[in-house]
């Protein structure tokens, strides 16, 4: 302190001068500073405070089941669960009360249309729970990955145990759907599965088990992350073109092609095949057995379908892998790029909205 005394009785006064006009500006930028500098730390605090809005779709399935009553309401299973408006500003539409068995083509369009229209009319909108059956929701979730155009998160979740069981599984699950739906990671990830704490993609998710909360699992990289207590972390990204990088646009279709499923098995007789191959059908999928390999009745029927000229897709009924060196059929196929036959059905579909040359189909099924 001396020190700076004796410095500043030793300037000059041009020297003084200069300094206390140094001073009179550090003084004023420091003042335009905090002037802007509080209201930026003010909205940050408002920030923190505003809860993201999110849409909760309800369809059915056992996560708004009981075993003694009918299925419950949307409202009324959502109301169930208080602790989601920790999270979100929650808002509610009821789609159906269904289980998910009972879902249609029809309903799956109407949906995806549906949440097309919800992310256009609402930029707040952070992102779309749907809670449905866990029967068919691979399907679903395979659905809306190709036909929803946002790259906001959609999230589906179910639960395995009905509300009124020991441990129910369903408002947890509920609850870390939403905490999903709210995390920036979740964006351009595609449509997400979200149960037992696990994050499934929508390609690869299945259903492996009737009974246990573990039930889902993902073919391909398995979980692609996990929702802890503490935070939602992810630990892959999907590569596959979804969303808003699909090529299928349902905005204005009334109804989806109809694709049925054809399932192999040992000692098939020929005619149950060419009788199935009858029925008025847009495209045909063949679930065989590994490796697109078929009994010798499922080959000649398919044989003698040919002229009929149906789009078909070969499909193997084995969860993993892909169908490398088909065998040499003796009628023209789509070969599955690792789809299994419930979503070869889907990607058919949606290709045969686009194109009927099997060529084309083939890049399609290569490409999602
Ligand atoms: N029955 C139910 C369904 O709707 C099964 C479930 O949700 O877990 O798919």
């Amino acid at each position: 302190m001396p020190g700076a005394t004796l410095q500043w009785l030793v300037l000059t006064q041009s020297e003084r001068s200069n300094q206390l006009s140094q001073q009179r500006t550090k003084m004023i930028n420091r003042t335009i500073l905090l002037f802007l500098l509080v209201p930026i730390l003010l909205s940050a605090q408002q920030i923190q405070v505003t809860k993201p809005d999110v849409l909760i779709l309800t369809t059915g399935g056992t996560i708004a089941s009981r075993t003694d009553a009918p299925l419950i309401a949307g409202l009324a299973l959502v109301q169930a669960v208080p602790q989601l408006t920790d999270h979100a500003n929650i808002s509610v539409e009821e789609f159906s009360v269904i289980g998910s068995s009972k879902m249609t083509p029809k309903d799956w369009l109407t949906l995806a249309q549906r949440i097309n229209a919800q992310f256009s009319k609402n930029d707040n909108l952070a992102g779309i729970v749907i809670t449905h059956g866990t029967d068919t929701m691979e399907e679903i979730a395979y659905f809306l990955n190709l036909t929803v155009k946002s790259d906001k998160p959609v999230v589906l979740v179910g639960s395995m145990r009905s509300a009124n069981e020991i441990s129910a599984d369903g408002p947890a699950n509920l609850i870390n759907a939403v905490r999903v739906a709210i995390n920036e990671q979740a964006v351009g990830q595609g449509v997400l599965v979200v149960l037992n704490e696990d994050i499934t993609a929508a390609r690869d998710v299945w259903k492996t088990d009737n009974r246990r909360v573990q039930t889902f699992q993902g073919s391909n990289v398995g979980h692609i992350g996990t929702v802890d207590p503490d935070g939602v972390r992810f630990y892959h990204r999907i590569l596959q073109p979804h969303t808003t990088s699909s090529e299928f646009d349902v905005s204005n279709l009334a109804a989806l092609p109809v694709v049925n499923i054809l399932s192999d098995f040992t000692g098939i007789d020929e005619n149950l095949v060419r009788n199935f191959g009858k029925q008025e059908m847009d495209g045909l999928v063949v679930r065989t057995f590994a490796g697109g390999r078929m009994s010798t009745g499922m080959l000649v029927g398919l044989a003698s379908l040919e002229q009929r000229g149906t789009p078909t897709v070969i499909t193997s009924r084995v969860p993993g892998g892909r169908i490398v060196s088909a065998p040499d059929y003796s009628f023209s196929a789509v070969i599955s790029n690792g789809q299994q036959d419930n979503k070869a059905r889907i990607l058919l579909m949606l290709a045969l909205t686009r194109t009927s040359e099997l060529s084309e189909i083939q890049r399609i099924f290569d490409t999602y």
